[in-house]
């Protein structure tokens, strides 16, 4: 049983913090029972300050470059978004404007939130019922898995940025057509030209997909640092694809990684 204990608790630092998505049972937050601790039996030493994160822990290297993309011009833009001055006025021109035929449908549109000095943008695809219900992204179910992916990797969620392909739900949270994504991106380019992040975190295929202009698998494009007007861009799974294939957990707490390592770089 002692044994079992020392295994428990060992587990939870060689994991470096995959427990949590990896779904293995979580550290005991503060007033949660731990596992029963034996007579004699004593806790694993306390990190001391200055050791390698939790999360660093069999991390990756970081893998080579991929593809270089440059966004399109402002003057190429739909419109004037290029004299858009902050990520406020982004977003009001978003929630004021019907871009394509999703708009009309939507209850709010959802053009994104966190720290306009983010230094982590996290894109995903589109907002579904609970962000179309509230107007705030990845506030449902994958967006409370985000967070403890974020937390993984001692990256508070208020000091990034979250946003989407598209801003507003398609029906039956299909994927969204290519005349829809065309439509929307342009404010994605703006924001990104705005917040001018250090590394940018496309979760899926379709931000993938769409940030990068190719058509590829999802297999093709992870493993390698891509960049974005020069800003290093990894792509992972979409956390709504990890509650559906848990198996796809441990390829994404790789690539999360990679992505906290440029960070620090
Ligand atoms: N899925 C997404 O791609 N975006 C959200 O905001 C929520 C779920």
């Amino acid at each position: 049983m002692a044994d079992e204990r020392r295994r428990y608790l060992a587990q939870q630092i060689e994991l470096g913090g995959a427990e949590v998505i990896l779904g293995l049972p979580q550290a005991p937050k503060l007033g949660e029972p731990v596992p029963a601790e034996r007579p004699g039996e004593s806790m694993p030493a306390e990190r001391p300050a200055g050791d390698a994160p939790k999360w660093k822990k069999g991390a990756p290297s970081i893998p080579g470059p991929g593809i270089a993309v440059t966004s399109p011009e402002p003057v190429l833009l739909s419109n004037d978004l290029a004299s858009l001055p902050t990520l406020d006025a982004v977003a009001e021109r978003i929630r004021t404007t019907y871009c394509c035929e999703l708009c009309p449908h939507r209850t709010n549109a959802v053009p994104g939130e966190g720290n306009p000095q983010a230094r982590l943008v996290l894109v995903g695809e589109g907002p579904g019922a609970t962000e179309d219900a509230t107007g705030r992204p990845f506030v449902g179910q994958a967006g409370q898995l985000l967070e403890s992916i974020l937390d993984a990797i001692e990256v508070p969620r208020t000091s990034v940025y979250i946003t989407n392909i598209v801003k507003c739900r398609p029906p039956q949270n299909r994927k969204p057509l290519p005349d829809e994504i065309a439509a929307c991106i342009p404010y994605l380019h703006r924001q990104l030209e705005l917040i001018h992040p250090k590394v940018i975190l496309a979760m899926g295929g379709t931000a993938a997909e769409s940030l990068l202009g190719v058509k590829k698998s999802l297999g093709d494009l992870r493993g390698k640092v891509h960049t974005y007007n020069g800003i290093p861009l990894i792509v992972t799974y979409h956390p709504a694809a990890l509650l559906r294939n848990p198996n796809w957990k441990k390829p994404t707490w790789d690539d999360v990684r990679i992505a906290r390592q440029l960070l620090d770089r």
